[in-house]
């Protein structure tokens, strides 16, 4: 026996099963998946298609066009926003504006009411500014309506009302190089000049369509998961959706959005269809009520503590206590170095990189064999379990957590139609065409996500027009090119807030307060030295993207193993635009230092003030 097949042996127990025949079985799984076109494969919301972005929840109210000065403009009034925002009013900035193209504050969970909408990322975690609002959520798991009424309440807390416009749509930025100022012009004719802009327009904020032959074609009713219109399906987020009982629904995509909302279609609409491409893994949820005597319990700093602890163990961190102690925190000790560790513990002695990658692959094929055995378990039909079943390595796609979806498929009025990994033939006027079968709908949903690998600027809907005339879409057309993620040169008092070049995190909004932080750090210094304007310096932006390039995230072999999907450019390396190549190959942890530490040197490295 080799030394690596005794490692796991000692480290996991009995291998029941052949991993060389499961490796040969994802391979074959993501084989069937590939296809050429990639991330064309699906359509822009635009034009014909662009009735699937209107906002179903509130009407267009009118107003007299802007055309005055700010001195902070923040795009976007998602988490990125309020969290800029909040600090920003924290560090005294008065004269600030946000531009938000919903009709309130709340960025995806303004959009995303479908029923069952909930975050699988624990609530006294994600909540951003729990303690500046002094709240604790409801639920481990929050479900969407607390949270949009969370973001509502810190932008009353820190004023983010006054002086917002909120259903409007930015059109443009453009530097003005005499004023020293950015132009904004909105869809509802205004504009504005800021000193200084903070772009936070979401990663995943764009939905986009599959562009199956015929989708133009359907007659019958249809909307995207992220504008759902319950003027058609009745009923509101917690499900009974009384429109939809005499009414035959198919819905497109099971990912994390269709996972939360499918319950709820099964439970109320007179006959279910759910087309699948690919399923999802689908663990445990075990959501509960918050312990009031719990949240009476907390010291001051718990919320920081939290997701600092968090984020440090789905880093593949150690840490003493794991306070979420929930599927992900369970996931990532099992697949990271925290197993590692564990295992070097129980040998006595540091562990191989062979080892190590043994250890993990073999510790993820355990993990998902437990997914599988919980579809085999929860579904009653061998057949439907079957095709639930997820062939891929659990970071392929995003992992989800459901206490009810799985068992919705013994419903009777529900039926799985698998696509054998193609996706959906053919929509016509009537229905949906699967391998021949023409199944008629009164109504169809499409759950079929939103737009990652396509251009920064095609994402945000608008372009920005730096120093000399070029455009942040010509500056970024091979790639991203920025300092911490937050400022490219040729563009001076613009930050991005996101993942543009920072760090992705599990828990989002704990990224997105780092940078916020950072941002404020900033212009707080520029008006301490009585300096207006910042510029990023050609080094600085050189050291950045080197250091990206340095440690550009292991994972990619990992990545095109896996079946496509937008983790991995659906299947295609190479995109300059990809999901992850957008990442800090070190991590957050290291991201977070290195900000720190610009910080605390006080020297504004990189950059140049006037
Ligand atoms: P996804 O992109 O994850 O899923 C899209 C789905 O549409 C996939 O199942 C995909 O199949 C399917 N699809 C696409 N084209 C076709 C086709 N031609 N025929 C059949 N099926 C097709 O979008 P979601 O909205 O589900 O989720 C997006 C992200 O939003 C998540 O990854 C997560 O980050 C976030 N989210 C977070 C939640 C939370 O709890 N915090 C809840 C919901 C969403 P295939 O897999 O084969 O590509």
């Amino acid at each position: 026996m080799s030394d690596i097949n005794q490692v796991l042996r000692q480290t996991l127990g009995e291998i029941d099963f052949d991993p060389v025949a499961l490796k040969a079985k994802y391979r074959h799984e993501r084989d069937r998946r590939l296809r050429s076109d990639g991330n064309d494969q699906y359509v822009e919301v635009k034009g014909d298609f662009s009735n699937y972005v209107d906002d179903p929840y509130v009407d267009q109210q009118a107003r007299a066009p802007v055309f005055d000065e700010v001195e902070v403009a923040i795009i976007g009034g998602g988490f990125g926003g309020l969290l800029m925002g909040g600090r920003l009013r924290e560090a005294g900035f008065e004269d600030i504006r946000v531009i938000e193209q919903a009709g309130d504050f709340g960025g995806t969970w303004y959009w995303n009411r479908y029923p069952g909408a909930m975050c699988d990322v624990e609530s006294y975690c994600y909540l951003p500014l729990l303690e500046e609002l002094n709240y604790v959520p409801k639920h481990k798991y929050s479900f969407a309506p607390e949270i949009m009424a969370h973001s509502q309440n810190i932008a009353r807390h820190y004023k983010l009302y006054d002086n917002a416009l909120l259903q409007t749509r930015v059109t443009s930025i453009a530097w003005d190089d005499t004023a020293e100022k950015w132009i904004i012009e909105t869809d509802r004719g205004d504009r504005m000049k800021a000193r200084f802009v903070t772009m936070a327009n979401g990663p995943l904020s764009r939905p986009k369509l599959p562009g199956i032959p015929g989708i133009e074609t359907f007659k019958g009713h249809t909307f995207h998961t992220s504008r759902w219109d319950y003027a058609y399906t009745g009923g509101d987020s917690t499900g009974n959706l009384h429109g939809l009982a005499d009414k035959r629904v198919g819905i497109i995509g099971t990912g994390a959005t269709a996972v939360q909302c499918i319950p709820h279609l099964g439970a109320s609409a007179a006959q279910l269809y759910v087309f699948q491409r690919t399923p999802s893994s689908v663990d445990v949820r075990n959501n509960r009520e918050t312990d009031p005597e719990w949240a009476g319990s907390l010291e001051p700093g718990w919320q920081y503590r939290r997701m600092e602890n968090f984020n440090i163990l789905v880093s593949g961190g150690d840490q003493e206590e794991d306070l979420v102690a929930d599927g992900w925190t369970d996931i990532f000790r099992n697949l990271t170095g925290i197993a590692a560790k564990t295992a070097s513990r129980k040998l006595g002695r540091r562990l191989t990189s062979a080892e190590k990658e043994a250890l993990m692959e073999m510790a993820d094929f355990q993990k998902m064999n437990s997914v599988r055995a919980r579809a085999e378990a929860l579904v009653k039909e061998e057949a439907t379990a079957e095709m639930l079943k997820p062939w891929y390595r659990q970071f392929c796609k995003r992992p989800c957590f459901h206490d009810e979806y799985l068992p919705t498929f013994n419903r009777p009025n529900v039926e799985l139609i698998d696509t054998a990994g193609r996706g959906v033939e053919r929509i016509t006027e009537r229905g949906v065409v699967v391998d021949g079968r023409e199944i008629e709908l009164d109504c169809l949903i499409f759950a079929t996500g939103f737009e990652v690998g396509t251009s920064y600027t095609r994402r945000a809907g608008y372009d920005v027009i730096g120093q000399g005339g070029q455009t942040l879409s010509e500056k970024w057309r091979d790639g991203l090119r920025t300092l911490h993620g937050l400022q490219t040169q040729g563009f001076p008092n613009c930050f991005f807030l996101g993942f543009t070049q920072t760090a992705v995190t599990v828990n989002v909004p704990q990224s997105l307060n780092e940078q916020a932080r950072h941002v404020t750090y900033i212009l707080g210094e520029l008006k301490a030295r009585g300096a207006t304007t910042i510029q990023t310096l050609a080094e600085g932006e050189a050291g950045w993207v080197a250091e990206m390039e340095s440690k550009a995230r292991m994972g990619e072999e990992f990545r095109v193993e896996c079946t496509p999907g937008y983790y991995n450019n659906e299947g295609q390396a190479g995109n300059p635009n990809s999901f992850f190549t957008f990442a800090y190959g070190a991590g957050p942890i290291r991201f977070f230092e290195i900000l720190a530490e610009w910080r605390a040197n006080g020297r504004l490295e990189g950059c140049a003030i006037r």
